[in-house]
C-alpha cells in the first residue's frame, strides 16, 4: 500500500516537472520573436512592441491603472524597463495613462511631438521625463529610427522637420511609425486625419495597418487603403464608445479591400506573434 502510494507521488512530481520543462523551452524559444499587442485599455490607443526584453510603448490610453493591468499581462514580471515611450500627440485618451508608466517602469527614451498641448497631464508627463531623472527626451521628426534587432526596427514616417508651426488639429500632429519585422509592415498613424494620411509616401508595403483615430470617418479613406493594400486592420476602440467609433464607412472600405478586421472593442487585446519574419495573431478565447 505504500509502495503504492509512493509511486503515485512520484509520478505527481514527474507531471509537475514536465509541465515546469514544457513552459521553460517554450518561452526559451519564443524569446527571439517579436510580439505587437493592441492592449485593450478602452476609449484610446496604446501599442505595446516587445523583443524579448526590449519594449517600445506607443500611447497609454486613458486610464494608468488599466495600462498598468495590461502591461503586467504582457511583460515579463521581472522588466522594470521599458526602453522607449512614445506619446502620438497630447490628447487624453493616449497620454493620460503614460504617467503610470513613468512613475512604475524605468524608461530610456520619451519620443514626443513638439506640437504640444498645455495640459496638466502633458506637463506631469515632460516632468517625469526630465533629462535628469535619466529619461531622453526626443521630439520626434520622419527619419527618426529604432533599431531593434537586425530586420526588425521602428521608423518615424511623420511629422515633417518644420511642419508643425502649421497644425490646425492637434489630430495630425500625430507621430506615425512604421514597425518592420522581416517582411512584415505594421503602420501605427495616431489620430492622423486623411488631410495628412492620404498625402504620407506610402505603398503597398504595409502588411498591418492600425486604422488611425480609432475608425474615425476622417481617417482611413479609399484612396489610402487601396494605395496602402494592408492584409489586416487594427481598430482600437473602447466598448459602446461615445464617439461611436468605428465609423460604418471605414468598415466598408476596408471589407471593400478584402482585409481582416480585429478589434479591441470586440476581441479584447489583440496580439501578433512574429516568428522567423511571419507576424499571425493570437487571440485570447
Ligand atoms: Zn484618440
Amino acid at each position: 500500500m505504500k509502495f503504492r502510494k509512493t509511486i503515485y507521488s512520484l509520478m505527481g512530481v514527474g507531471v509537475i516537472l514536465i509541465i515546469i520543462c514544457g513552459v521553460i523551452v517554450w518561452n526559451i524559444s519564443h524569446f527571439g520573436d517579436t510580439k505587437v499587442a493592441f492592449l485593450d485599455i478602452g476609449q484610446g490607443d496604446s501599442i505595446l512592441i516587445s523583443r524579448g526584453s526590449y519594449q517600445i510603448l506607443i500611447d497609454g490610453g486613458p486610464d494608468g491603472t488599466i495600462l498598468m493591468e495590461q502591461l503586467g499581462a504582457q511583460m515579463p514580471f521581472w522588466d522594470r524597463n521599458i526602453e522607449i515611450v512614445i506619446a502620438t500627440h497630447p490628447d487624453s485618451d493616449h497620454i493620460d495613462g503614460l504617467v503610470s508608466v513613468f512613475k512604475n517602469y524605468s524608461v530610456n527614451q520619451f519620443w514626443y511631438t513638439d506640437a504640444g498641448k498645455d495640459t496638466s497631464v502633458y506637463r506631469a508627463l515632460s516632468h517625469y521625463a526630465k533629462n535628469e531623472s535619466g529619461v531622453e527626451k526626443i521630439i520626434a521628426y520622419s527619419g527618426l529610427r529604432a533599431d531593434i534587432v537586425s530586420g526588425v526596427h521602428l521608423d518615424v514616417i511623420y511629422p515633417f522637420k518644420n511642419t508643425m508651426g502649421d497644425i490646425e488639429d492637434m489630430n495630425d500632429s500625430s507621430i506615425a511609425t512604421l514597425l518592420t519585422v522581416g517582411e512584415e509592415t505594421f503602420y501605427f498613424g495616431g489620430d492622423l486625419t486623411s488631410i495628412i494620411e492620404d498625402a504620407l509616401p506610402l505603398n503597398d508595403e504595409i502588411t498591418i495597418l492600425k486604422a488611425s483615430h480609432h475608425g474615425s470617418k476622417f481617417s482611413t479613406s479609399d484612396v489610402f487603403l487601396e494605395k496602402t493594400a494592408p492584409r489586416d486592420v487594427i481598430i482600437s476602440a473602447g466598448k459602446d464608445n461615445r464617439y461611436g467609433h468605428p465609423h460604418k464607412r471605414v468598415l466598408q472600405s476596408v471589407k471593400n479591400i478584402g482585409a481582416q478586421i480585429f478589434r479591441t472593442d470586440q476581441q479584447g487585446t489583440i496580439v501578433y506573434r512574429c516568428h522567423q519574419e511571419k507576424c499571425n495573431v493570437v487571440l485570447k478565447k
